[in-house]
């Protein structure tokens, strides 16, 4: 039996993907890249953006012929959109070709609704929302040097555009244990890199009663791994980033100097109809604070232009705090409303043609800001951890986790180099092994 999987989204969900396969395979399902020839094709979803919805509803419309053809295949929907408030019915009506539908929160259940179709059930749901956390799930991982662990699932934050918390469900971390125990293990067969994965790693802990367990501690007891070589995390909250993280970091050898830390806007008044609970003058304080005590930091952040109300001051003041900070790279996003969140009913929503003119604007800005940060790299060594080979070309990332393409080995995936850096670029760094 063949399963297609294709994942939408961001490394929450490659996790989960991690996870799905594993259980297929079990189940004695392989992977095949052509959905055509799969029995069995799943898309493990995104809801974050509008695009991203719509872009599998189009995918799944290009199933329906094929499922007239073959009527067994079995075609289901996972992630963040399966979880949507009124996605269940949407679906049977656009696609009711769709057999299963499975949430965020249920996926150990995935084999028994696969079952259930197969022994003729008809449609399957499940969109439960649980605080269960179930661990030792069989996974599948496509880059045995690279660990991707959760530590933390869902959101509390309710920032009003985001709709994360509305489908992943409220914060719960994994135990400090657990979490560390699959760290020792990842290690021990191999991984050289873990990457902890959370919608805001630094408030872990904050739900469990062990007052051991905080993001600080975690990292101070990965430091400790034997081969282990680097410790990243994905994604830090401005308002949670203590001081004494930033020192952790400082002191270890193994955390990665890379700062991904989402300002979302550079007006304090747009800040608050965000609800992130920071203002301007304290996340400058906090890049403030790595600059001085890390100075080879490198610092990333993901904006949103066009949020309601956002007038050309706001994005004024967005443009500068870009420049005062001056980013190696930052990922910026035009305001999409996604239905159920606040800011969607908000007044004063901005016209398509002026987000576009100042997501314009800011790219072009910091383009420039990158080139240069880039430029300034020029003959510079960095470590990096190889992902991939194509065409004679190694990519991986440095410590500052930036993009790196180098001449190589084939079957040089997989190990740490030492890479000069010869060519910068706006979006990447070219170079050659030392
Ligand atoms: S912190 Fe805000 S933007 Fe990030 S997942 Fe939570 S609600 Fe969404």
């Amino acid at each position: 039996m063949l399963a297609y999987l294709e994942t939408f989204g961001c490394q929450a969900n490659e996790r989960d993907s991690e996870t799905i396969q594993g259980m297929l395979q079990q189940m004695g399902y392989e992977m095949t890249h052509e959905p055509s020839l799969a029995q069995l094709i799943l898309f493990n979803t995104c809801s974050i953006r509008e695009k991203a919805e719509q872009k599998v509803f189009s995918r799944l419309g290009t199933l329906k012929k094929l499922k007239e053809e073959k009527p067994g295949l079995i075609i289901g929907l996972c992630g963040c959109m399966a979880q949507e408030k009124d996605m269940i019915p949407q679906l049977r009506r656009r696609c009711p070709y769709v057999d299963l539908v499975i949430g965020t929160h249920r996926l150990h259940r995935l084999p028994a609704m696969i079952r259930n179709i197969q022994g003729g059930l008809g449609f399957q749901s499940d969109i439960a929302e649980t605080c269960e956390i179930i661990e030792d799930l069989p996974a599948i991982r496509p880059f045995p040097f690279k660990a991707l662990i959760n530590i933390t699932y869902g959101c509390n934050n309710f920032c009003t555009y985001c709709i994360v918390p509305y489908v992943r469900g409220r914060e719960r971390s994994r135990s400090l244990e657990a979490i560390l125990e699959e760290s020792r293990r990842r290690v021990a067969e191999g991984a050289l890199e873990i990457m902890y994965l959370g919608q805001n790693v630094n408030a872990y802990g904050r739900d469990l009663e062990d007052s051991r367990a905080s993001f600080d501690r975690l990292l101070q007891e990965a430091d400790k791994l034997d081969g282990l070589q680097r410790i990243r995390y994905m994604t830090s909250h401005p308002r949670d980033f203590k001081e004494s993280m930033i020192d952790t970091i400082a002191a270890s050898s193994k955390i990665s100097h890379h700062f991904h830390l989402p300002v979302q806007s550079g007006s304090d008044t747009i800040l608050q109809r965000m609800n992130r609970g920071y203002t301007r003058e304290r996340y400058l304080e906090l890049v403030h604070s790595i600059r001085n005590k890390i100075p080879n930091a490198t610092l990333t952040t993901d904006i949103i232009v066009g949020f309601p109300g956002e007038t050309e001051a706001d994005f004024m003041d967005t443009l500068h705090l870009a420049e005062t900070v001056v980013y190696d790279a930052a990922f910026t996003f035009m305001y999409s409303p996604r239905q159920g969140t606040p800011a969607a009913s908000m007044p004063d929503q901005i016209p398509l043609k002026e987000k576009k003119e100042r997501l314009h604007q800011l790219m072009e800005t910091q383009a420039a800001i990158s080139l240069k940060r880039h430029q300034a790299m020029q003959g510079q060594t960095v470590q990096v951890l190889a992902e991939t080979y194509s065409s004679g070309i190694l990519t991986g990332r440095s410590e500052g986790s930036q993009l790196v393409h180098f001449p190589g080995p084939e079957n040089g995936a997989g190990k740490f180099y030492c890479v000069k850096i010869t060519e910068p670029q706006t979006f990447l760094l070219k170079g050659e092994i030392l």
